[in-house]
């Protein structure tokens, strides 16, 4: 398999514990690569594999293969994985999609951790469901690195401010920052997106209240993670190079301004 043909969808579906196992090796063997190129120790990463619109049986196959927390895009679909599957007592799930505030309540029942957070509206509605429940979850603060209008997270510019305002939810455990790079072949235009995060997290370390809970950096999906890892990734969210391309287009998760869900 080709993993270079990313944007193209090249990616054959994996449906054996034997081909997820495969593809999930041949993604470490990459990562470890990638970080010997800039002098990393890859055990300082994480791969993060992405599930949205896999299915149960094919979950499981992940979770055979070794898989012990998976990422989603929308929280419903997640949720009804996770009440399926709740057998499996240490699988952990990360929600990367965009929230809507009357969807909070599900992402606190289940949720290890919340990777796109970008309005007050909902750091304020999860940080209550929270502190009923006695419970805290992970966020990292998404930031649009690519200044695409259709991509969702703060401006760079916004996020010392909204980190400031984080602060008053203490349910709420800051990770660090996560991005989506711009959609392009042309890695001149994808690097800047991931430095651009990287400095912006160097910049909070030192000047937001947080400081160095701002220490992860969300980057790098199927087509662009070796880059993201010699800018600094420290979690990597990897889907159809491990389970294979998927139908649905990305526009049904990515769609432009708000999300339809
Ligand atoms: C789907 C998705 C990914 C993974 O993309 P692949 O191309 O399948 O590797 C990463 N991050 C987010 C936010 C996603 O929605």
């Amino acid at each position: 398999m080709n993993h270079s043909t990313a944007r193209t969808n090249g990616y054959q579906t994996a449906s054996s514990v034997a081909e997820i196992s495969a593809n999930l090796a041949h993604v470490k063997e990459r990562m470890a690569a990638a970080c010997r190129t800039v002098g990393r120790d890859p055990n300082e990463l994480r791969l993060i594999p992405v599930s949205k619109t896999v299915d149960e049986a094919r979950i499981r196959m992940a979770y055979q293969a070794g898989c012990r927390i998976l990422g989603e895009n929308k929280v419903q679909e997640a949720y009804g994985k996770w009440q399926a599957m709740s057998d499996l007592e240490d699988l952990e799930w990360a929600i990367i999609g965009h929230l809507q505030t009357n969807k909070a309540k599900f992402v606190v029942r289940f949720a290890k951790e919340f990777q796109a957070l970008d309005n007050l509206r909902v750091a304020q509605t999860l940080d209550r469901l929270l502190q009923q429940q006695g419970r805290s979850l992970d966020v990292f603060v998404q930031v649009n690195t690519s200044a695409e209008p259709s991509k969702l997270g703060l401006d760079p510019d916004q996020v010392l401010d909204f980190a400031k305002q984080l602060t008053s939810y203490s349910s709420l455990r800051v990770r660090g920052l996560m991005t989506l790079a711009l959609f392009s072949s042309d890695e001149a235009h994808v690097r800047p997106c991931f430095a651009m995060l990287r400095n912006l997290r160097d910049q909070l370390r030192q000047e937001a209240p947080q400081g160095d809970d701002f220490a992860e950096l969300s980057m790098g999906m199927s087509g662009d993670y070796e880059l993201a890892i010699q800018e600094g990734a420290t979690t990597i969210r990897v889907g159809q190079a491990i389970f294979g391309a998927r139908n649905l287009p990305d526009s049904y998760y990515w769609p432009d301004g708000q999300a339809r869900s």
